[in-house]
């Protein structure tokens, strides 16, 4: 099959893991007979310098154009005092807008071989854990109202939250279909102590709940589910929760696995297009270095594969190729842990994930 792919390499260690993603899809077309043709188009910070804007419309179409996209991370201090609309962050909730993407995929699953890495303790982690964060993307506080005014104490700034019913049923049945093909359970987190859409939020999960017979159904508050993520992450299967919700605890699921640098990502809409991007940000301060853990980027190559291009069997050629590596005891300086030895560097953990892929010693 040929497929086109849009490339954003964005800022900081972006270009970097795209790079890696990129040669590693490479490699997995020449060994399955597959065709992927890259084309690389500009966003984030490195998008204002060279036109003006995080966001060109050339990005847009380029990306509109192709099957799939795969994003690096954009921002950094050199723009962080950009007026809100030019800030390289605003690129994200642009092309996630603009590809009709609701919904974000975020697995979190400890590699066993990095037990060593994860903050938490043996006891604690017990048999491992795989849990999937499904977050709505496009709607809620990110994208209500918002302003300053004059307040009762003089100047306030607000946001609001909003949800509609459609929008909750379509990020729930994606939850709900997920589940079916896992472990069979869905965990709905909101704050319907206190938000009126948080209580519509629950309403509504519990009635389509009612259409997943096969599915066993709970509601957590958001302040419990961050205690217990920590606690007992092996209670979670998938995860279903809003914008803001989903940012902050997918950040903290993240953390439990041992390294944010492992975690791959996918955004997704109605149609096969998504966009692929690892969970964490531009680490400006390893950007350049090539110290950065190439893995999440990899992986979510891995997961367009299997999302979008239904290549399950090329995706865990991939995955299973990750594995290889970290057993063999391979680390780059984020998952060293308590692991002895020299830490890789970007380019020489892609290169034994390369070879993994093929099969030789790695
Ligand atoms: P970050 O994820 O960039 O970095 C947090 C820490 O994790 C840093 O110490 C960093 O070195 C480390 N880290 C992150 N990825 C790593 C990797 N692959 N390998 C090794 N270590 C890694 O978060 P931050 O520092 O809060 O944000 C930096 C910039 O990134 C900010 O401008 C922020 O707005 C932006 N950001 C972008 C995205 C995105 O593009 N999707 C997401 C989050 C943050």
């Amino acid at each position: 099959m040929n497929y086109q792919i849009a490339v954003l390499k964005g800022d900081g260690i972006g270009p970097e893991i795209t790079e890696s993603a990129v040669r590693v899809l490479e490699k997995t077309a020449v060994l399955t007979g597959h065709s992927f043709r890259f084309s690389e188009y500009l966003i984030g910070g490195i998008a204002v310098d060279e036109t003006g804007v995080p966001l060109p419309e050339e990005t847009v179409s380029g990306c509109l154009a192709s099957d799939s996209v795969l994003l690096g991370a954009v921002g950094g201090p050199k723009w962080d005092s950009l007026p809100p609309e030019l800030r390289p962050e605003k690129a994200l909730l642009g092309i996630r807008s603009a590809l009709g993407l609701y919904t974000n995929l975020r697995p979190a699953r400890l590699f066993p071989a990095l037990r060593g890495a994860s903050p938490l303790k043996e006891s604690v982690i017990g048999a491992g854990f795989d849990l999937l964060i499904v977050r709505e993307l496009t709607g809620g506080i990110y994208f209500g109202e918002r302003g300053y005014r004059t307040g009762k104490y003089g100047e306030e700034a607000f946001d609001t939250e909003a949800y509609s019913v459609t929008e909750i049923e379509r990020i729930g049945r994606t939850a709900f279909s997920a589940a079916q093909k896992r472990r069979g359970k869905v965990t709905s987190i909101d704050k319907a102590n206190v938000l009126e859409t948080s209580r519509l939020w629950r309403r509504t999960m519990h009635r389509l709940a009612e259409e997943y017979p096969d599915v066993t159904f709970g509601d957590m508050l958001v302040d419990n589910a961050a205690m217990q993520l920590v606690r007992d992450p092996a209670q979670f299967d998938v995860i279903v929760t809003s914008n803001l919700f989903g940012n902050i605890l997918s950040d903290e699921a993240s953390q439990i696995t041992g390294s944010i640098g492992m975690l791959a990502s996918a955004s997704l809409g109605d149609g096969t297009r998504g966009m692929y991007e690892p969970i964490h940000g531009s680490a400006p301060d390893i950007a350049g270095q090539n110290k950065a853990n190439p893995l999440a980027a990899i992986l979510s190559g891995a997961m367009m594969l299997r999302y979008s291009f239904g290549l399950t069997a090329e995706a865990e050629m991939i995955e299973r190729a990750a594995d290889r590596v970290l057993e063999a005891g391979f680390r780059t300086a984020d998952i060293m842990g308590e692991h002895k030895g020299t830490p890789l560097s970007c380019s020489e953990m892609t290169e034994k994930i390369l070879k993994a892929i093929t099969a030789q010693p790695i």
